[in-house]
């Protein structure tokens, strides 16, 4: 048996590259060390014989070497044998393999300036003959090796504890573009290799084998890979994931503690906007509500969930995993507690108006939590008389209504109106909710020579894809020139659209040309977008989706 494999059992190519190359001379493997060098935050390489299983390097020792924190020349017999930063070259780069050594013996070395570093090593399979073989032959496998700190440069040996193989994806050169522009999605056009399964977390390669970040990837979605972190950092195991995770979601709850919100339900965590694309987290008061819309968050909820227990210490989270986007990731749909309890219904406040929330059943999470600062905006235009046109739970008919003579609400589900009634109840403000279609409802106020000081359009959004734009564009228009008409001169409109497909240039020339229909002339007065709790990561537009125009009839 080669020498290489002494401690392993017998190679099982086919789990791991697959098949050697036919002039894979056997006399390559059988004098095979692995160099490791210390330095401080770097990734490790190992370059491995092709055909190697990640379990047979378990036990290996690892040749002994000079390793200096600073030096990165310090690599000894490997230099110069072709795959010396290891991931430059994509014709040898085949798996990652995630290894852990300790260190079984250490000397330190005296005239170096002593360091702190976390000892983490570069490793190499060499030749032991000092041949460098045919870049052809080798592997770069993955190594974010072992913990252990060391006070001064040393000279180390250790042994391979463990040794796991790590998914990895290589990109397009297109698609790295699209990384580097920021962007954390990538299409399955732009995969140009996958060894992963859905749901992994992955390396992400360019298409010369360059380590660009690390992923969540997909088998199902268009949307292949969502990229997590940036660069060359940073190992993959459980203890990391919870780590990166519990970093993420610190500094976005930490945000929002920022901003001062008045309201007790907010968002804590906005997906790609805080670097935690597809993971959605709401605060209710003492409950949280998280939605995990892609394959790679759904396999991390356990995480996630303990990272929000030891964060937030809420009293019960729910998961509200029953939106469509799920659908496309191969996921089932599906709303059940992850911690402690949650109640049928709970109370929460938001700028003094309390509203009563089912969490399972209300839209979204519950309430449209990204329109709270709009609603208090609007609030501030609020008099007379008011229509509240898509009323919900009737966010903003009660927040106008407390400065208005009249208010109106309508909603076509009847349900929303149900707990309009009592919301308006509960706060005492007086509400005629009504159940109805808002397209035709505009018309009938309209003959029947009703006027209004104050209206709100917050529509749900009627461009869903692209191939919907012009419809919703036909949609938009009707309702903001039905109420434009309806509005007295003075009056104020609050128009909304929630359309990512609608952007704000083309959602302004909508309103405008509504405006030239209705024959008004009309001011901006406040273009506003979705709460701050919802905040847009610029180069990825999907994320600024919800536009609310306040305006003025002259
Ligand atoms: N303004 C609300 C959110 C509105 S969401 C808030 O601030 O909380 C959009 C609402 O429009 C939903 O409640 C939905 O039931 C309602 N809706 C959808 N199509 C409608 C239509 N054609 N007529 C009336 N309501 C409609």
């Amino acid at each position: 048996m080669p020498a290489t494999f002494e401690r392993g059992v017998e190679p099982e190519r086919e789990d791991f590259v697959g098949e050697a190359e036919p002039d894979d001379a056997a006399a390559h493997r059988e004098h095979v060390g692995v160099v490791v060098r210390a330095r401080p935050s770097r990734r490790i390489q190992i370059v491995a014989e092709r055909g190697a299983n990640p379990r047979h390097l378990v036990g290996r020792d690892l040749l002994t070497l000079t390793a200096s924190a600073q030096d990165n020349a310090a690599i000894g017999a490997a230099v110069g044998d072709g795959a010396r930063d290891g991931d430059t070259d994509g014709r040898i780069v085949d798996r990652l393999v995630a290894v852990r050594a300790v260190i079984v013996h250490g000397v330190p070395q005296p005239r170096q300036r002593p360091l702190q570093v976390f000892l983490q090593c570069e490793a190499r399979v060499i030749g032991a003959d000092g041949d460098p073989h045919s870049a052809r032959l080798y592997y770069t496998l993955h190594a974010p090796i072992f913990g252990g700190v060391v006070d001064a440069p040393m000279l180390c040996s250790a042994r391979i504890a463990d040794a796991t193989m790590i998914p990895s994806v290589v990109i397009s050169a297109r698609g790295e573009e699209r990384l580097h522009g920021g962007h954390p999605w990538i299409y399955r056009g732009d995969v140009a290799e996958a060894r992963a399964s859905g749901g992994d977390v992955v390396v992400v390669r360019g298409p010369r084998g360059r380590v660009l970040g690390r992923a969540l990837y997909s088998d199902r979605s268009q949307i292949a890979i969502r990229v997590i972190a940036y660069g060359d950092r940073r190992g993959v195991d459980d203890d990391t994931d919870r780590a990166w995770l519990r970093d993420r979601i610190q500094s976005a709850i930490a945000f929002r503690s920022s901003l001062g919100i008045d309201a007790t339900a907010y968002r804590l965590v906005h997906g790609e906007a805080d670097l935690l694309p597809s993971l959605v987290v709401d605060r209710y008061g003492d409950y949280l509500v998280v939605q995990a819309l892609s394959q790679g968050m759904d396999r991390l909820l356990p995480v996630i969930v303990s990272v929000l227990r030891e964060l937030v210490e809420p009293k019960g989270i729910l998961a509200r995993n029953d939106p469509r986007a799920r659908v496309l990731e191969g996921l089932e749909q599906r709303v059940e507690v992850l911690a402690g309890e949650v109640p049928e219904r709970l109370a929460v406040t938001e700028g003094g108006i309390e509203y009563d929330v089912d969490l399972r059943r209300g839209q979204k999470t519950g309430l449209f939590l990204d329109q709270r600062e709009n609603r208090a905006a609007a609030a501030a235009y609020a008099r007379g008389r008011v229509l509240d046109c898509f009323s919900y739970n009737g966010g903003f008919a009660l927040h106008l209504g407390r400065r208005a003579r009249e208010t109106i609400a309508i909603d076509v589900s009847e349900d929303a109106i149900a707990r309009v009634r009592e919301n308006a109840a509960r706060n005492g403000v007086a509400v005629d909710a009504r159940v109805g279609n808002v397209f035709d409802e505009l018309r009938g106020l309209e003959r029947l020579g009703e006027r209004f000081d104050t209206i709100v359009l917050d529509p749900p959004a009627f461009a869903k894809n692209k191939a919907a734009v012009s419809n919703a564009r036909a949609g938009y228009k009707e309702i903001n020139l039905r109420a434009l008409k309806l509005l007295d001169a003075g009056g104020t409109l609050v128009t909304c659209s929630c359309s990512y497909h609608v952007n704000e240039a083309l959602f302004a020339e909508i309103v405008y040309e509504a405006a030239v229909d209705a024959q008004a002339h009309v001011t901006v007065v406040e273009k506003r977008m979705q709460a701050r709790d919802h905040p847009v990561l610029l180069g990825v537009p999907e994320t600024y989706y919800l536009k609310c125009f306040i305006l003025r009839k002259l």
